[in-house]
């Protein structure tokens, strides 16, 4: 038993549930008719997929293993385009702090295996921040203009 690995093995689990978030995010954007976002959302959700599986390759080859837990979508209920996408910042940053966690734990541990692999989070982390933080940037400029928004949705379709 390690704490380090389990630990990872709940990053695993965050990831996946990072996705199915996402991936609820998506569904009330649909509903809204806003398919470019909508589409932008479910490629995350995607990309969130091959995080956990990133963490799952690790502790399948020290040979450690990896266990599953039931994922909570949230609600699915949002006020508006701003409040999903502000969420969805929302969300990131909880990540980063996440990884950063680990990154400490592992420095601790002297785990420099750990740590090669969060490193490459670490950098991911600061993209991922910087892609919804645009977003809800370009959405607070908007302001709402329906033409704006629809011009921010035909962009975010092509993702
Ligand atoms: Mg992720």
């Amino acid at each position: 038993m390690s704490k380090l690995y389990d630990a990872l093995c709940d990053q695993m689990n965050f990831e996946l549930e990072s996705a199915y978030i996402y991936t609820a995010m998506a569904a009330y954007l649909e509903k809204l008719n806003m398919k470019g976002m909508a589409h932008f959302l479910e490629e995350q959700a995607k990309e969130e997929v091959t995080h956990a599986e990133k963490f799952k390759k690790f502790l399948m080859n020290v040979g450690y293993g990896v266990k599953y837990r039931p994922l909570d979508p949230g609600s699915g209920e949002f006020e508006s385009i701003e409040d999903v996408f502000g969420k969805a910042l929302e969300h990131e940053k909880k990540v980063t702090a996440r990884i950063h966690k680990l990154v400490e734990d592992a420095r601790a541990e002297g785990d420099q295996r750990v740590l090669n692999l969060l490193y490459w989070f670490v950098d991911e982390q600061i993209e991922e921040e910087d892609t919804f933080s645009t977003i809800t940037e370009r959405l607070s400029r908007i302001g709402g203009n329906w033409n704006g928004i629809y011009m921010l949705d035909h962009e975010l379709g092509q993702r």
